[in-house]
């Protein structure tokens, strides 16, 4: 028999694309979506913020006392998601400063990872067995508030240059138990296509090394960054795995859509690291729909952080029963592609620790008391 086959697909039609705000109507679509121009246009005043939201006193207030130490610096792309009239709206929490950012509490850290204390070489931190953390670059398109690297990112002292860059790859090359690069930065995609191409040719080419993986925020923050050309250039060093970080629903636009379907097309593997933050995400209904929506863009939810004891971000820290409550929310609930890890880095450097709900009552020598997801219980006997 025949089949006829209807070939269409109507995924990236319940994406919308970002509207437009009044300061940048009359920019042309070319410029608009270009990358560059978005870069170039990024606010970092109050002036032009303005222009887009009704600022309110506590960010004005927040943003002189702290932009000097950590910068602000949001694209048009992402402005153009905020909410005019909401200081609540999740994606000006995560870009625009705010009073709690002043506050340091006593436990809390610089450099909560212990990230510099484990670096043989400057911009290496190698702390797990057969893997590496590379930081190539101190810029980022957006500086979200909640960065747990605010001590570097967004400083031009912490630049990784090109000696550096070079020392970096001679320890990889040196140290054949690696075989898992995690490049990142700030944000490695702030880097331009040339200097990331020589970073992974120069990793390609060593025997040891397996996998590498780009952690960028770029599908969330500046999507017209992943262009044809760029997504070609990874295909020649596959495996390539991206690791992205998107925090809300209001994230999801087409653009972020086709930004990930670039990426995906080209063969890339994506999963995202989502930052558990107050007010922003910490609902099991919102991570529910988020990793919903991530699904859809052949994006796989892989961790859900919880936030670092870093300093100037404890407005966002949620209690640990959050977590636990959304993992408990999604597992059984729905798709198990859907439910991340939930993790504490621990401070002080111990690395990620998975945080459970229980699902194990107990057991006695073979027997094992479980609950499932709907709180009925079952018993599993050993051989
Ligand atoms: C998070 C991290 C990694 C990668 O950890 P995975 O669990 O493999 O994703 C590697 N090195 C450092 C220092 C890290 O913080
Ligand atoms: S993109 Fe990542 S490194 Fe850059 S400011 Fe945001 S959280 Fe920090």
């Amino acid at each position: 028999m025949a089949f006829n086959i209807v070939t269409k697909n109507n995924v990236r039609d319940r994406f919308k694309s970002a509207p437009r705000p009044g300061i940048w109507k009359d920019v042309e679509e070319k410029d608009w979506n270009n990358w560059v121009w978005q870069q170039q246009k990024r606010i970092k005043s109050m002036d032009t913020l303005e222009k887009v939201i009704n600022v309110d006193a506590d960010e004005r207030a927040a943003f002189a006392a702290s932009h000097e130490q950590f910068n602000m610096g949001i694209t048009p792309y992402y402005a153009s998601l905020m909410d005019k009239d909401d200081p609540n709206c999740p994606i000006r929490l995560q870009s625009v400063p705010k009073g709690g950012e002043l506050k340091v509490l006593s436990d809390e850290l610089e450099d909560p990872l212990a990230e510099e204390r484990d670096m043989p070489v400057p911009g290496i931190t190698h702390r797990y067995p057969d893997r590496v953390l590379f930081y190539t670059t101190h810029n980022c398109p957006v500086y979200c508030r909640h960065c747990t690297r605010k001590r570097k990112v967004s400083d031009p002292s912490s630049s990784a240059a090109n000696k550096q860059l070079e020392d970096g790859l001679a320890y990889i090359e040196a140290h054949q138990e690696i075989r898992d690069v995690v490049i990142s930065g700030g944000d490695p995609l702030s880097n331009s296509d040339e200097r990331l191409e020589y970073i992974l040719s120069r990793l390609r080419a060593l025997e040891h090394i397996q996998v590498f993986r780009l952690g960028t925020r770029n599908l969330v923050t500046l999507p017209q960054r992943i262009t044809d050309s760029f997504a070609q250039m990874l295909a020649k060093y596959h495996p390539v795995f991206v690791h992205t970080h998107f925090n809300h629903p209001k994230e999801c636009t087409q653009e972020a859509f086709d930004a990930c379907a670039r990426l995906a097309n080209a063969g890339c593997i994506i999963n995202n690291q989502m930052v558990l933050l107050k007010g922003v995400n910490n609902d099991p209904k919102i991570v529910m729909e988020l990793n919903h929506k991530l699904l859809m863009m052949r994006v796989r939810p892989y961790y859900i952080f919880q936030c670092d004891m870093s300093q100037g971000i404890s407005h966002f820290r949620t209690p640990v029963e959050d977590g636990l409550k959304i993992i408990q929310a999604l597992r059984g609930w729905t798709s198990g592609m859907a439910v991340p890890h939930y993790v504490i880095d621990a401070p002080g450097g111990g690395g990620k620790i998975p945080i459970l709900p229980n699902y194990v009552l107990g057991h006695e020598g073979k027997k094992w008391k479980l609950r499932n997801y709907k709180g009925l219980e079952f018993e599993y006997n050993e051989p």
